[in-house]
């Protein structure tokens, strides 16, 4: 089955200039905001400019060229917001997906979340 993206999600809205954020890093693939409700002194939102649902969709369907410039702005805002393990205290990168993974927004985004500590990786909400 092939992936379903809702090109009406709110981070569609943003990349088209709909919905205002505020930009951390731009590239002609990839967008970094802060997230609107952060939940670490650091809190950024890492998204393709593709229409991609999910990581796994990203990762099988992305050009090499989308993909490389992904990691890369990862790697320039975690460097940027001082929490690489070269010039600060580490970060937590997380990337939800779909209703197990507890995915609010369909369009994949890699939470960048630092500045903290995180506390465990997983806890039990069932
Ligand atoms: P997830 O549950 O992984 O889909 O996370 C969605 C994230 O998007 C949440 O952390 C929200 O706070 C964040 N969010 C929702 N709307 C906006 C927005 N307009 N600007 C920035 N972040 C947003």
């Amino acid at each position: 089955m092939a992936y379903a993206y809702d090109d009406q999600n709110i981070f569609a809205k943003i990349l088209r200039g709909e919905i205002p954020n505020t930009t951390v890093l731009e590239t002609d693939h990839t967008l970094a905001f802060r997230d609107i409700e952060p939940q670490a002194p650091t809190h950024v939102l890492v998204i393709p400019k593709g229409p991609y649902v999910s990581f796994d969709h990203f990762a099988a369907d992305a050009t090499d060229a989308e993909v490389i410039d992904f990691v890369r702005t990862i790697s320039k805002v975690c460097k940027a917001e001082g929490v690489t393990l070269a010039d600060g205290d580490g970060f937590r990168m997380i990337a939800n997906a779909g209703k197990h993974g507890v995915q609010d927004v369909p369009h994949l985004h890699v939470h960048i979340l630092g500045g903290r500590h995180m506390g465990r990786m997983v806890s039990r909400t069932d």
